[in-house]
């Protein structure tokens, strides 16, 4: 009988180790219940002894290759950048297997699960498109998957909720609160605490309480690695001026700017303006972690309503937090209309349907050409963080003029 190569593999040099205390300048840290207290340290733990050992490093980055597609291919927008007078290349994370940034981090965290003897991924989903990559590393690597998703969302996102089945996941319906994100992520923690000694919380994004926001931009960090060796080919400048992505809990903006903060480029994360934590927050607490957060004059933790469901989310990693105050990252809002036009105008300039929420960042370029913010001839890297197949009816429901798309 033929032999199928092992899917993981031996041995290496070390990486350096990261040493962090999860704090972002006043934001981060881990505010959780006490039960959860030893459950986050043995992920600190086992992750920060993963992220140091070679062989934990080549079965990822095979991983990543061999079953996710990358590296992700550096487009650059021809038509559009001609249209609009500046070179705009986009970082094809809609290209990634399972449609968007998500499965990197996924196939890091399922890799450490098995590692740590886990044989249950729990994870919370708003678009679906962190289930469903959840739901693949799972089956890729015969673990059971338990996604926990607002009934908003189940509703407006059937396609999603569909693929996790097929794919072997259980997904709980949410049905407290708005029935979204927030309240999906709050039920995943409630579940995780009687369950930490056999399964593994497969947080989505660069939140929650640490080690998740650090583990999480780290497993990220390949989209920001990739883009900038690619940039170095395809740009004369080497670096581009601006770097731009979209930021609903802050992940796949995350992985961009690790590439290029040590670099002159300037960079720009937009914020859905219905779910503007950096813009419109102010600081709390939320999911075990501090940081810019969405609430009334109460402290109450408002919603979030964008045409995106996956920036639905009134809060905002912890890192985001700290680099706007620092100013080293400026943070913008667009509104659902521009998204809407900025998905038409890409598709029909480059061929590509994008995610609505990547479609913020292009809409951002979009406007900032147009006024003057981004000047002629300069060059910007937009990550396209997913492609648009889960938003087709949402478009549909835009197009006939429905009420709320959302
Ligand atoms: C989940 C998701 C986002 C928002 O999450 P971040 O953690 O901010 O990256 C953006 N785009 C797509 C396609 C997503 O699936």
């Amino acid at each position: 009988m033929a032999t199928v190569p092992a899917l993981l593999t031996p041995t290496g040099s070390a990486p350096a180790a990261l040493a962090t205390d999860g704090r972002f300048g006043d934001y981060g840290g881990r505010f959780v219940p006490e039960a959860l207290v030893p459950a986050c340290e043995e992920v600190e733990r086992a992750f920060t002894d993963a992220w140091a050992d070679p062989r934990f490093r080549r079965d990822l980055d095979r991983l990543l290759a061999v079953h996710a597609g990358r590296p992700t291919a550096l487009t650059p927008a021809w038509r559009l950048s001609a249209e609009l007078g500046v070179t705009v290349l986009l970082k094809r994370e809609d290209l990634a297997h399972t449609g968007s940034h998500k499965i990197n981090n996924v196939l890091g965290q399922a890799l450490l699960a098995r590692r740590m003897g886990r044989g249950r991924l729990l994870a919370e989903t708003g678009a679906g498109q962190h289930g469903v990559a959840t739901a693949t590393a799972a089956a890729l690597l015969g673990l059971r998957a338990t996604v926990y998703m607002g009934e908003r969302d189940i509703e407006r996102q059937a396609l999603n909720v569909y693929r996790m089945e097929v794919l072997g996941a259980e997904v709980v319906p949410v049905r407290t609160g708005s029935r979204t994100l927030k309240d999906a992520t709050s039920e995943a923690l409630r579940a995780w605490v009687s369950c930490a000694d056999e399964a593994h919380y497969c947080l989505g994004s660069v939140m929650g309480p640490h080690p998740y926001p650090t583990m999480v931009r780290e497993f990220q960090r390949v989209i920001g690695d990739e883009a900038r060796a690619q940039c170095a080919r395809e740009l004369p400048t080497a670096v581009p001026d601006h770097v731009v992505a979209c930021v609903g809990g802050g992940s796949n903006a995350a992985g961009t700017f690790a590439g290029f903060l040590g670099t002159g480029a300037r960079l720009v994360g937009v914020e859905a303006a219905g779910g503007a934590a950096i813009t419109h927050g102010r600081p709390g607490t939320l999911h075990g972690f501090r940081s810019y957060v969405l609430q009334d004059e109460h402290g109450q933790v408002g919603e979030a309503h964008s045409v995106a469901a996956g920036l639905d989310y009134p809060g905002v990693g912890p890192e985001h937090a700290h680099l706007a105050d620092t100013g080293r990252v400026h943070y913008t809002t667009v509104g659902d209309d521009e998204v809407l036009a900025a998905v038409h105008r890409l598709a029909r300039t480059e061929g590509i349907i994008c995610a609505l929420e990547s479609a913020h960042a292009v809409a951002w370029v979009l406007r900032a050409a147009t006024s003057g913010e981004l000047p002629r001839g300069c060059t910007v890297l937009v990550t396209l963080s997913g492609r648009g197949d889960k938003d087709i009816a949402t478009l549909m429901a835009a197009r006939d003029g429905a009420g709320d798309v959302r």
